[in-house]
């Protein structure tokens, strides 16, 4: 089986997305990658930072220990998501130790998010963490704009924030924090928006964000690394694909699986039933949604 990177650079060019899920509970692994294999496609099981503090996936030691024990190495592999420099309370976080540990338990590919700082640090940071990256052989995912959501609060009215675009990745630093960083995979600010965390906002159904294409076409051009796309859920359909078409290689996934297992959990009180929900709705999102059934093929192979 080709490296990750590679696999992530043949979906960019079938123009097709990685699907990456979010497990912020434990339970939730087993029926992502059920579903994965079962739809005949590839994607990445991820998991953040946020998602052991405020919710349930305890760290990247159990979420690693959850992955290897149900893992089909043809079709999963294991992401670190956000590793926050500055986290969404403002806190400065040990990324580099964080990374390192995530590294040495097996991970396949890791992200530091040095999106709350000024273009120089970012820099800085993501050079540093892609060395480390490289030297293990696995790709590093980097963030430049701001992907709001994760904050405490409600979010400013949507519709301003897109129209003003502010927040959004601007070309030209993008060019050059990918030429100066290293960095293999880009997240990028488009008017994609993070599902809630904070208490009392977690629950409410997410915004159907917009996605500004003209300038995702712009920045995939800039910079012809493959662009992630961070807050998946919610975006109406019509602009996912589109995504693909221009640059978006990976998608992640967090809050649409996660809002099933918990409103099932809480129904039934079976975390069984509560698997199932996740199963069936991953395969709903790749196959009907996402379109990516029997991408596993196309892009896990071989290209000289
Ligand atoms: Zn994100």
């Amino acid at each position: 089986m080709p490296e990750l990177g590679l696999i992530v650079q043949n979906a960019l060019k079938a123009r097709v997305a990685i699907p990456a899920f979010n497990v912020p509970y434990l339970p939730m692994i087993e029926p992502v990658i059920r579903a994965v294999v079962d739809q005949k496609s590839f994607a990445l099981v991820e998991t953040a930072r946020l998602e052991w503090l405020k919710f349930e996936a305890r760290g990247a030691e159990a979420v690693a220990k959850e992955f290897f024990r149900w893992q089909v190495p043809d079709h999963v592999r294991l992401h670190l998501d956000h590793i926050p420099v500055i986290d969404e309370d403002g806190q400065r976080v040990d990324y580099l130790e964080i990374i390192q540990q995530a590294i040495g338990l097996g991970y396949h590919s890791v992200m530091v998010d040095g999106s709350r700082l000024s273009l120089d640090e970012n820099i800085a940071a993501t050079r540093q963490v892609a060395n480390s990256a490289h030297k293990a052989g696995l790709p590093c995912e980097a963030e430049l704009g701001a992907v709001p959501g994760h904050e405490a609060g409600p979010l400013p009215p949507y519709d301003e924030l897109f129209a003003s675009g502010q927040g959004f990745t601007r070309v030209a630093e993008a060019r050059r924090f990918v030429s100066e960083s290293g960095c293999d995979w880009l997240s990028v600010a488009i008017g994609n928006i993070h599902g809630a965390v904070s208490e009392g906002y977690k629950d409410l159904k997410k915004i159907a964000a917009r996605l500004d294409l003209e300038h995702l076409e712009n920045l995939s051009q800039a910079v012809s690394i493959p662009l992630v796309l961070h807050g998946g859920s919610g975006i109406p359909r019509e602009y996912v694909l589109a995504s693909f078409q221009k640059g978006i290689a990976k998608i992640n996934i967090g809050t649409e699986i996660r809002q099933v297992y918990e409103s099932t959990l809480q129904s039934t009180g079976k975390v069984s039933k509560a698997q199932e929900a996740v199963y069936e709705r991953t395969c709903w999102l790749i196959g009907e949604y996402f379109g990516l059934t029997n991408i596993q093929s196309m892009v896990t192979q071989k290209v000289s």
